[in-house]
């Protein structure tokens, strides 16, 4: 589809009819190995922790890419945000824009119908969300953690069915695990598919579930073998589309952050399933997505340090410019040692996010150095948070200010995607030996 919409110029990239420049297959497929001529600055150097044109691990080809994401989060999305927030959701129209520029399913191969780019060109989508303050669209979760269910395990009807739509943001995604009585204990699900004949009976419920009222897909994470040796063995993945009958979302839970996410409730009552909904094979589902979590804590780690680095960028402006005493605040000393050691803490954190970025490039990205990059850095941002908002004053705890909603938005990243208890659990069996 991208193909029909945009015509090659040079540098790998394409432009589009509306004058936006998108990612090119040729860009994509080039891999990371031709880094920029000149020698780039990392983070520590920059004239802004946000700046275009920094950080060893990109190279020109993602610095005009990252120009365009920027372009479309601050046309496309930031105007709308209050209104979505109201809502909700985002629209569908938002999707479909997204699809359009190149932004949805871009590490998934071109074959399959994704844009079939690297881990870098996500990484820029990832960030540039962050840095608009905009948590409302879900595309992250969208693009890179459930299309790579679908293109790794789906079947090729499946994944001719599914995955160019969702490349085009006409198909919405959401993955439900979660359910009212398991979280972290992924293996005390309820949910039970049951056979019949060649069709399965679905019953069960699911909470949490971002993307969860607009999916038009839902990944269903299900007991299918309740006698398995362990539950682990026992458990499928499903695909369930919208429109079967018995499959009913709840309301949109009302959350203290990320306003504009519609989190939703999903029920599935005596939903049959055809044989073809099976995602991958039969009672794999665990390890699948023990496979595809650690993908899923790169990129939060990576938007928590993104979302530091804007927070850290909009409280430097607001200290420079706030007068307290006949002076900005930014004279105080006080206010001076906070910046440097919110920059460092920072800068530090940014440094061992590329190194894991660069490790997943390379496919030696671990589990346990994943979820040091997870829990770190989502503590870090709950703490950057905290600190930039106390910088602002008052005016920090007021919603019309920036940091106010990063704020708010910050405090869930310890908490999904596993939760940085757990994580420390997957680091300590690298360390002591799993018992
Ligand atoms: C906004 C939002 C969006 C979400 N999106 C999705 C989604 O799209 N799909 C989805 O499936 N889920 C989603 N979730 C759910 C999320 O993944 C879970 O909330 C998370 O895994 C924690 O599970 P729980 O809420 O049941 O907490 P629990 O598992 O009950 O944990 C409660 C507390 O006990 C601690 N704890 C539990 N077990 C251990 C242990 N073994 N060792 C140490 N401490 C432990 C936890 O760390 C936590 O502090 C979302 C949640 C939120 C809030």
């Amino acid at each position: 589809m991208l193909r029909r919409l945009v015509k090659p110029t040079v540098s790998g990239l394409k432009n589009v009819s509306g004058g936006g420049q998108v990612l090119s297959a040729a860009a994509t497929r080039k891999q990371h190995s031709q880094p920029s001529a000149s020698v780039r600055p990392e983070t520590s150097t920059a004239k802004t922790l946000m700046d275009i044109g920094t950080r060893r691990i990109f190279n020109e080809d993602h610095d005009i890419f990252r120009q365009s994401v920027r372009r479309f989060f601050q046309e496309e999305v930031v105007p709308h945000h209050k209104e979505w927030e109201k809502a909700g959701q985002v629209s569908r129209e938002v999707w479909e824009k997204a699809g359009e520029q190149g932004l949805l399913g871009i590490m998934i191969p071109e074959e399959h119908g994704g844009v079939g780019g690297d881990v870098f060109y996500a990484a820029v989508v990832w960030e540039e969300q962050m840095y608009s303050n905009c948590s409302g669209p879900g595309f992250v979760l969208h693009s890179d953690v459930i299309m790579p269910y679908i293109s790794k395990y789906g079947s090729k009807e499946q994944i001719e069915r599914f995955i160019p739509n969702m490349t085009a943001g006409k198909c919405i995604a959401a993955i439900a695990m979660s359910e009212p009585g398991a979280g972290s204990d992924l293996q005390g699900v309820r949910t039970y598919a049951k056979k019949d004949g060649s069709d399965w009976i679905l019953n069960g419920n699911k909470v949490f579930i971002s993307n969860g009222w607009m999916a038009d897909v839902v990944v269903v994470v299900t007991v299918t073998n309740r006698d398995a040796k362990t539950a682990a063995h026992g458990i499928s993945l499903f695909l369930v589309e919208e429109g079967m009958k018995g499959f009913q979302k709840g309301r949109k839970l009302d959350k203290i952050g990320l306003k504009a996410q519609d989190t939703a409730e999903l029920f599935f009552e005596d939903v049959r399933l055809p044989a073809s909904a099976l995602l991958g094979e039969l009672n794999k589902g665990f390890y699948y997505l023990m496979n595809e979590l650690p993908q899923e804590r790169l990129l939060v780690a990576d938007m928590a340090i993104a979302s530091c680095e804007f927070m850290f960028e909009e409280t430097r402006n607001y200290v420079m410019q706030r007068k307290a005493f006949g002076k900005t605040i930014s004279h105080l000393q006080t206010v001076q040692h906070k910046l440097a050691e919110l920059k460092t803490e920072i800068c530090v954190g940014r440094a061992f996010v590329d190194h894991c970025i660069q490790l997943f490039a390379e496919k030696r990205l671990d589990p346990s150095t994943v979820s040091m990059a997870k829990y770190w850095t989502t503590d870090l941002q709950n703490k950057v948070a905290t600190q930039c908002l106390q910088l602002h004053g008052g005016w920090g705890y007021m919603l019309e200010y920036p940091i106010a909603k990063a704020f708010v938005d910050s405090r869930v990243q310890p908490i999904y995607g596993g939760t940085n208890e757990i994580m420390k659990e997957l680091i300590a069996r690298g360390i002591v030996g799993q018992k």
